[in-house]
């Protein structure tokens, strides 16, 4: 096998989306290596969410080509549910909005995947549910409902469900946008720890410092097209296009 079948994670070549007649994503092609953190920033609206949603088919691109954990697809292939299915096994995504299912407790959110979709045994997905729950620094809450629970704990545990599927990649929109700011740190203390081990992860974010001392890469989304790519150090000390100047002022 050739070395970068080893250490690729993920790769994304010419992804195209339109709504409409919108063309939301003009060509976006991006690869992480296994434990790689690519940081993907720009203005709202630049197509940041519907390039993540595309990397695991929650929308499905009108061109281009999705690699993940050894599936391949193309979305000139005839869009197969199985071949979909077997491509998000390999990938767990962490939303905005923490999207926890309500009636349901922490414990019960946290092997909900693993049981009914994996068909992991019920002792080992408690187990793992567990180990992950500690990790984020939340076991003594499994038995509780997520409405009881802070946005940061909420989070915590979206984190800890991402987990317990055991991704290859993990996948952040904006994880920390809806938090009080007293609460933000300690979901990006999480997202650190997590880089620290090694996880592959793509995260769009507006946490600059975040992106600057976590990152491999950092990716500029600019109206639908990569505007700017560079490990951090580069990236912020000398953007080169106009565009990313201004957000950059803006931002930082
Ligand atoms: P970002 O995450 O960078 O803010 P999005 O990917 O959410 O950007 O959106 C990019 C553009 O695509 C926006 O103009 C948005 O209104 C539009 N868009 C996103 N999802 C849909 C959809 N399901 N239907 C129609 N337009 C959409
Ligand atoms: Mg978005």
């Amino acid at each position: 096998m050739a070395d970068s079948e080893t250490t690729l994670a993920v790769e994304a070549t010419d992804v195209h989306k339109r709504f409409g007649s919108l063309e939301v994503l003009k060509g976006i092609s991006l690869s992480a290596a296994k434990g790689d953190v690519v940081s993907i920033i720009g203005a709202s609206g630049s197509g940041k969410s519907t390039f993540l949603r595309c990397l695991n088919f929650l929308e499905v691109p009108d061109g281009g080509r999705i690699r993940i954990g050894g599936e391949d697809i193309s979305a000139d292939d005839r869009i197969d549910k199985k071949r979909i299915q077997a491509l998000r096994r390999h990938v767990a995504m962490v939303f905005q909005s923490f999207n926890l299912w309500p009636h349901r407790t922490v414990l019960e959110n946290v092997t909900e995947v693993p049981v009914h979709v994996q068909s992991v045994p019920k002792a080992e997905a408690v187990s793992r549910a567990e180990r992950y729950l500690k990790r984020v620094g939340l076991a003594d809450k499994k038995d509780v409902y997520p409405s009881f629970l802070s946005g940061g704990q909420q989070q915590r545990v979206a984190i800890a469900r991402a987990l317990a599927t055991e991704p290859d990649v993990m996948l952040f929109d904006e994880p920390t946008s809806a938090l009080d700011p007293e609460l933000v740190g300690e979901v990006l203390g999480v997202m650190r720890g997590l880089a620290d081990e090694g996880r592959t992860m793509l995260v769009v974010t507006h946490e600059m410092e975040f992106a600057r001392d976590v990152s491999s890469q950092v990716v500029f989304l600019h109206q639908g097209t990569i505007a700017e790519a560079g490990p951090p150090a580069e990236f912020f000390s000398a953007p080169k296009t106009d565009a990313c100047k201004k957000f950059l002022e803006r931002v930082l």
